[in-house]
C-alpha cells in the first residue's frame, strides 16, 4: 500500500511512502516518514496512488498519527489551488493552514506535540444532608461560611431541583467575596465538595450569552436588497453589494445567515483584523448565541485546535454553523459552507504579506466558496476596483444600497486649505483653525471626534538644523521615526529601536528639530491647545494586545475619552452614536503615495473614517479634510461621496497604463546580502524572463525601501494579460527558475519568492 504526503519542505511537490497494508490509513491523516539522509518529518496524507512510481526508491512511513482525519478533502484541494496560483510551495500551503499544535514538525523525529490539553476548571457541588437546620446549625459562629452556603443553595438550585447544578468555584468566591479559605471549611464540614471539570476554551475564552434576541426587521428599503442578492444568486456564484456606510449591511447579512443556517449548512463571515471588534462580535452573538465561532488571529493555539476539532467533528451540535473569522479562517474544516459574506471586502490587509503564501483572503474565500457549491457576498461601502470591474463585466451580481438607514444622511465633507493656513500662520502644529474650532465646539457640547493620521510615532522626520543629519535605520534604507513616549528612534520596517541621542552625534548640535507629525506628537498638540480634549489615542503601539485595544474602544464608547486619534485603525467598522466631527489631518500623504493604487486607497480610506461621523438620526456629521490642494479631482469626488465617478477615472488609467483589473500581476523577490551581486543575479534573472515573455517584463528595480534587515532587495515586475492560461504561466516560470538555479549557483544563496497580485 502507498501513500502520497505533502511535507513542510520548500518544494513543490508531494513525496510517495509505503505503508504496511493492514494500516487504516485516510486521506488527511499525519504520517511520520524519512527524509533525506537522516530526517523524520511528519506530513498529511493527499492521496492513496495504487502503485508508486517507477524507478524511484520508496520508503517506509515510520508511525501512522492519526486514526482518523483531521484535514478534509475539500481543504486538501484548496492547498492544492492556492499552491498553484500563488507559485509557492504546498508545504508552506499546509504550514499555513493547519494551527501550531496539530502541525507536522520539522526534523523532529516523528513525534507530534500533544500539548494540547482540555481546560479545566473547579465547581462546587452541594452536599445536602437530610435536615437543612443541621446544616446551618454547623454555619452558626462564621457569616462568612453561612451566607457562601446560602448562595450555593441558591445558585445550585438545590431545593428545587432532583440534581443540584454545579456553580463555578471563581464566580461563587467573587459573588460572596469570601476566599477558598472559608470554601474549604465548608468542604470540611462535608457540606460540599469541589470537582475539577473540562471546560471548552471556546466558552470561556468567548463570552457567551443566554438570552438570545430575534433580528431586527429589515425595513422596506433593506428588504427589496435582500430580495435582490438572492435573486442574484439564481445567476451569479458572487455579488457585490455596494451599500453605504451604515446602510445596515450587517443586518442584512444576518438575515441571510439566518436563511443558509436553516438550511443545515455554514456560513463564514470574513472580516479584517482590525475590523473584529467586540462590538462586531457582539451584535452576532447576541441573534446567534453558541452558533458562533470567532476566529481571530489572538487566539491561543490551544484555542484554535479547540475550534478546529469542534467543525472536524460532525456531532450535529450547531455550533460553528458561523464562523466570524479573519483571513486565515478560510484554512478551516468547513464540512459544507453555503454562503461565504467578506464584508469591507475592498481592505489591503486581507492579502498576507510574509510568509508565504501570500493570498488574498478574499479572492480565496471565492474560490473557496466554489469548492463548496456556495454563494459569496462581498460587501463594501467603496469597493475594490477589481470587483466593480468583474460587476460591471455582470462577472459578479451587483447589488446597490444606497441610503443610511433611518434616514440618517451622510456626513458633510469639507476641505480645508493647509496651503492658506500656513501661509497666514495660522496652523497649530498639525491642525488649521477651521479643524480646531470645529473640534472645539463639538467637544464642548459633549459630543465626540475622530482624528485621522496615517502615521504613527512622534515624528517621522528629525533633521539636525545645522548639519543636516537625519537619524536611518542601520538596517533598513529608512528614516527612523521618534517615539516620544519611550524616548526612542524605531524603525518602522524590522522594529530596530535605538535611544533618542538628543544631539546630533555628527556635530553635536543640540537642536534636533522635529518634522511632521505622527499619532502620538497630534495627540500631544491636542492636549496642550484644547483643555476640553480628553484623547485616546489608537494605532499599533497603543493596541499590542487585544485587551489594550478593547479597552481604547470601552473608554471612548463610555465617554471617558471624547476624541479617538488614530492610524487606519480607527477607519474600520466602529460604530459609535455620539462622533459627530472627524478630522482627516494630511490627505496628501494619501493621494500623493506612489503606488498604482494610492487614489483609490485614498478614497476608501477618506470615505470610511469620514463614515464614522454622525451615524444617528438628528445628529449631522461633519468631516474636515485638511490638504494642500483643494482643487485636488480625487478629493471632490470624496466630497461628493461619489464613488462611481471615482472608479471611472482610476479604471480608465488603469487601461491606460496596463494594471489591474486589466492585467495581472507577478512580482519577483530576489534579496541577497550582497548590493552588487543581488543586483546582478536579478538583472540576468530579467534577462531570462524576457526572453520568454518579452515586453511583459518591467525592471528589475529597487522598491523605495531598498534594504531591510541587511537584506537587498530587488524586483522584477510581470504584467501578464488578465485572459492569459495561468497554468502556462506557471510552467514557464518553473522553467526559468531551474535553468536560473542550474546555471548560476548565486541562486542557492538568495531568498527568491513570487508574490502574486501585489498590494
Ligand atoms: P453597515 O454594516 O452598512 O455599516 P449597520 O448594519 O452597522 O450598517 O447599520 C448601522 C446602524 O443602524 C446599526 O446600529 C444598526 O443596528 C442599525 N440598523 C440598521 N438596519 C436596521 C434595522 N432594520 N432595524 C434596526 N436597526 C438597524
Ligand atoms: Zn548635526
Ligand atoms: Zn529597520
Amino acid at each position: 500500500m502507498y501513500v502520497e504526503v505533502i511535507l513542510p519542505v520548500p518544494l513543490s511537490r508531494t513525496f510517495t511512502y509505503r505503508l504496511s497494508d493492514d494500516a487504516e490509513v485516510r486521506v488527511g491523516m499525519r504520517v511520520s516518514v524519512p527524509f533525506g539522509k537522516n530526517h523524520v518529518y511528519t506530513g498529511i496524507v493527499v492521496g492513496l496512488p495504487p502503485m508508486c512510481p517507477e524507478g524511484v526508491e520508496v520508503k517506509e512511513v515510520v508511525a501512522l498519527l492519526d486514526d482518523a482525519p483531521i484535514v478534509r478533502a475539500t481543504q486538501l484541494k484548496l492547498w492544492q489551488w492556492m499552491s498553484d496560483y500563488y507559485l509557492c510551495p504546498i508545504g508552506d500551503v499546509m504550514k499555513a493552514a493547519l494551527p501550531a499544535e496539530l502541525k507536522p514538525e520539522e526534523g523532529k523525529g516523528g513525534v507530534v506535540r500533544e500539548d494540547f490539553k482540555p481546560k479545566t476548571k473547579t465547581f462546587v457541588r452541594i452536599l445536602l444532608k437530610d435536615e437543612l437546620a443541621q446544616a446551618f446549625d454547623q454555619l452558626k459562629r462564621s457569616a462568612k461560611q453561612e451566607m457562601l452556603y446560602m448562595t450555593l443553595l441558591d445558585r445550585s438550585h438545590a431545593l428545587t431541583q432532583e440534581k443540584p447544578d454545579e456553580v463555578a468555584q471563581d464566580e461563587l468566591l467573587r459573588m460572596t467575596d469570601t476566599t477558598s479559605a472559608v470554601l474549604k471549611e465548608l468542604v470540611k464540614k462535608g457540606l460540599c465538595e469541589t470537582v475539577e471539570r473540562e471546560v471548552s476554551r471556546i466558552d470561556t475564552g468567548q463570552f457567551c450569552i443566554d438570552n438570545l434576541e430575534p433580528l431586527h426587521e429589515l425595513t422596506e428599503v433593506q428588504k427589496v436588497v435582500y430580495r435582490d442578492i438572492c435573486q442574484s444568486f439564481k445567476t451569479h456564484m458572487t455579488t457585490l453589494l455596494y451599500g453605504v456606510t451604515s446602510s445596515g449591511k450587517t443586518e442584512i447579512y444576518l438575515h441571510l445567515m439566518q436563511e443558509v443556517i436553516a438550511q443545515g449548512r455554514q456560513v463564514l463571515m470574513m472580516v479584517p483584523e482590525i475590523a473584529l471588534t467586540t462590538q462586531l462580535c457582539y451584535r452576532l452573538r447576541r441573534v446567534l448565541g453558541r452558533k458562533l465561532l470567532v476566529y481571530h488571529s489572538k487566539l491561543s493555539d490551544a484555542e484554535r485546535v479547540e475550534i478546529w476539532k469542534q467543525m472536524l467533528s460532525d456531532q450535529s451540535d450547531e455550533r460553528g454553523s458561523v464562523v466570524l473569522g479573519v483571513r486565515s479562517s478560510i484554512f478551516l474544516p468547513f464540512r459544507q459552507l453555503g454562503l461565504v459574506i467578506v464584508d469591507e471586502e475592498h481592505e489591503p490587509s486581507y492579502k498576507q504579506q510574509e510568509p508565504a503564501p501570500r493570498y488574498h483572503g478574499r479572492d480565496m474565500a471565492v474560490v473557496l466558496a466554489a469548492k463548496h457549491g456556495a454563494k459569496v457576498l462581498l460587501g463594501s461601502a467603496t469597493p475594490s476596483l477589481e470587483s466593480w470591474y468583474l460587476a460591471q463585466q455582470d462577472k459578479y451580481g451587483l447589488v446597490q444600497l444606497k441610503e443610511r438607514h433611518a434616514g440618517v444622511s451622510m456626513p458633510h465633507i469639507h476641505l480645508v486649505s493647509m496651503t492658506d493656513a500656513r501661509k497666514e500662520q495660522r496652523m497649530t502644529g498639525p491642525f488649521t483653525p477651521q479643524l480646531l474650532a470645529a473640534l472645539r465646539d463639538t467637544l464642548s457640547h459633549g459630543h465626540q471626534a475622530i482624528l485621522f493620521q496615517n502615521r504613527r510615532g512622534y515624528s517621522p522626520i528629525i533633521e539636525c538644523e545645522s548639519c543636516g543629519w537625519t537619524p536611518r535605520c542601520p538596517r533598513c534604507d529608512v528614516a527612523m521615526t521618534y517615539h516620544k513616549h519611550t524616548r526612542t528612534l524605531s524603525c518602522h520596517y524590522c522594529g530596530y529601536q535605538t535611544p533618542w541621542p538628543a544631539v546630533c552625534p555628527v556635530c553635536g548640535n543640540p537642536h534636533l528639530e522635529l518634522a511632521g507629525y505622527g499619532t502620538e506628537r497630534i495627540e500631544d498638540v491636542l492636549q496642550q491647545t484644547l483643555p476640553v480634549a480628553r484623547p485616546v489615542r489608537m494605532d499599533t503601539d497603543t493596541t499590542a494586545s487585544r485587551k489594550s485595544y478593547e479597552k481604547m474602544l470601552q473608554d471612548f464608547e463610555l465617554h471617558k475619552a471624547n476624541v479617538l486619534i488614530g492610524t487606519q485603525m480607527v477607519s474600520k467598522g466602529l460604530d459609535f452614536s455620539e462622533v459627530q466631527t472627524v478630522g482627516v489631518l494630511n490627505a496628501d500623504s494619501l493621494v500623493n503615495f506612489p503606488d498604482f493604487r494610492s487614489h483609490e486607497r485614498a478614497f476608501q480610506l477618506m470615505e470610511q473614517v469620514a463614515g464614522r461621523a454622525g451615524r444617528r438620526v438628528g445628529q449631522e456629521g461633519q468631516v474636515l479634510i485638511q490638504c494642500s490642494d483643494v482643487r485636488s479631482r480625487l478629493l471632490h469626488q470624496v466630497v461628493h461621496h461619489d464613488y462611481e465617478a471615482m472608479a471611472a477615472t482610476q479604471l480608465a488609467d488603469r487601461q491606460k497604463y496596463g494594471f489591474p483589473p486589466y492585467t495581472r500581476l507577478i512580482m519577483l523577490y530576489i534579496k541577497g546580502r550582497y548590493e552588487d551581486r543581488t543586483r546582478r543575479l536579478a538583472e540576468q534573472y530579467a534577462a531570462a524572463l524576457r526572453q520568454t515573455f518579452g515586453t511583459r517584463v518591467l525592471g528589475p528595480e529597487a522598491p523605495g525601501i531598498s534594504r531591510i534587515r541587511n537584506f537587498y532587495i530587488q524586483q522584477i515586475l510581470l504584467k501578464v494579460e488578465r485572459e492569459a492560461n495561468t497554468l502556462v504561466v506557471r510552467q514557464y516560470l518553473n522553467a526559468i527558475y531551474e535553468s536560473m538555479v542550474k546555471a548560476n549557483n548565486e541562486m542557492q544563496k538568495v531568498v527568491f519568492y513570487y508574490d502574486v497580485d501585489p498590494m
